[in-house]
């Protein structure tokens, strides 16, 4: 099905397809052929989608059409709210509108609203209004509360990443934002999972909705080879620079617990001639935008991104080869999440996880919850030789999967299984 059938207006289409022509964009994706008629048709929408599946178009271009149907020079006046959980994921959406936009006149002004930054930028830029507002919920009600804007003429309202807006504790922000927006509305709620507390969010926020549901297999993981490499924890850095160097990747994301451990290893890798870079939520969110631009950039000096679970979500980075979990995720939401940074848009990915004794269990656990079977490697020069400590322990005291409670099988089997040191542990680098 061309974007062309799906119900764009005939003076936006031929402008849109410019843009999508220079995105490279042939054909829409599911969420997209599904979500666009939907959303341009005025319908509240509830999709179920991770990222990767093109979600973001799926709810940005078809917003755009309104600018094209307005009286001549309109108010500045936000019309279209997205709600976004980082402050990665607003600079990202707010591209995607920017590139959309581009050949629409008369001009749509975009405005990217997230903390972590000075805030007098953005009361200033808002000075002369936006048409289009993608926001952290904090951030926009410092901007609310200072007057810099007004939400009272919203006619669309996108929770993108709904279930991550939760996780992250925005709810009484969200009802504070819900309640300075018109009732009259258009809302579309996106979602990679369905917890009670989003089918809750979403019977009072929406009215009749459609559901859309894609298969995350189909679109997010269309092609990732997943691999687990046993290796003993004191050998990990040693192993990532072997296969850095063996396998030819020209760039990776590595994933690990804590942003000590992000230090640590970005700078064992830099020492060791790998040029490298750890993200994490302790530097200063220009830093945070630098390294993260400079790497999907292609830059020579950060091959490597060495980061916390900061980057795991909702980051698009084109064309990235491999995925290292150098400390497996706490849960399997984030294991999901981690992997799908590659393998993005049809191209093909590796995710690597390391495993070691004291982990087995751990990824056992994940395996089970993803049900996959991920073959066990070892890599010459590399075999580990830790043995599991005699005091076994139960993974979900030491920090095992979160989310689902592990049931008694798991716990016996994982009792007789499992070491002292936690799956996230900064353990020796
Ligand atoms: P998202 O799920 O919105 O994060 O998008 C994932 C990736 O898919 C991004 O790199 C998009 O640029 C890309 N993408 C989105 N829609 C299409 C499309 N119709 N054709 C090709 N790539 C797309």
């Amino acid at each position: 099905m061309p974007f062309s059938s799906l119900g764009f207006s005939p003076e936006l289409l031929p402008l849109l397809q410019r843009a999508l022509q220079e995105k490279g964009y042939a054909a829409p994706t599911p969420i997209q052929a599904q979500a666009i008629p939907v959303i341009l048709q005025g319908g509240d929408l509830l999709a179920c989608a991770q990222t990767g599946s093109g979600k973001t178009a799926a709810f940005a271009l078809p917003l755009l059409q309104q600018f094209t149907q307005a009286s001549p020079a309109p108010p500045r006046r936000v019309r279209s709210l997205v709600l976004v959980p980082t402050r990665e994921l607003a600079a990202q959406v707010g591209d995607t509108f920017t590139r959309f936009a581009r050949h629409l006149a008369p001009r749509i002004k975009v405005a990217v609203l997230s903390g972590g930054v000075s805030i007098n930028p953005q009361m200033i830029d808002l000075r002369w209004g936006a048409d289009i507002v993608v926001a952290t919920p904090g951030r926009l009600l410092d901007l609310v509360d200072n007057n810099a804007l007004s939400l009272a003429h919203v006619g669309t309202l996108v929770l993108d990443e709904a279930d991550r807006l939760l996780d992250l504790g925005f709810e009484e922000e969200l009802r504070r934002i819900l309640a300075l927006l018109p009732v009259q509305r258009q809302t579309l709620l996106f979602s990679a999972t369905f917890p009670p507390a989003i089918e809750t969010l979403a019977g009072t926020l929406l009215h009749d909705p459609r559901r859309i549901e894609v298969q995350a297999q189909s679109v997010s993981a269309p092609d990732i080879q997943q691999r687990a490499i046993e290796v003993d924890p004191g050998q990990r850095t040693q192993l990532l620079k072997h296969l850095l160097l063996q396998e030819g990747w020209n760039r990776a994301l590595v994933f690990v617990a804590t942003k000590h451990a992000a230090e640590v290893v970005a700078e064992k890798l830099a020492k060791g001639g790998i040029p490298a870079e750890a993200l994490h939520g302790e530097l200063s969110q220009g830093r945070r935008t630098r390294v993260l631009r400079e790497f999907k950039q292609e830059q020579e000096h950060v091959r490597v991104l060495v980061a916390t679970d900061l980057a795991a979500r909702g980051i698009d980075i084109a064309q990235l080869p491999v995925v290292v979990n150098y400390d497996l995720p706490r849960s399997t939401n984030d294991y999901t999440h981690r992997i799908g940074r590659t393998g993005r848009a049809g191209e093909s990915g590796i995710a690597i996880s390391f495993v070691s004794a004291a982990t087995q269990a751990h990824f056992r656990l994940i395996e089970k919850r993803e049900r996959l079977r991920v073959p066990r490697e070892r890599i010459a020069g590399f075999e580990p030789v830790e043995i599991l400590p005699a005091n076994a322990a139960d993974p979900a005291a030491t920090g095992g999967v979160k989310g689902t409670r592990p049931s008694r099988k798991d716990k016996l089997r994982a009792a007789a299984a499992l070491g002292e040191a936690s799956p996230g542990s900064p353990d020796s680098h």
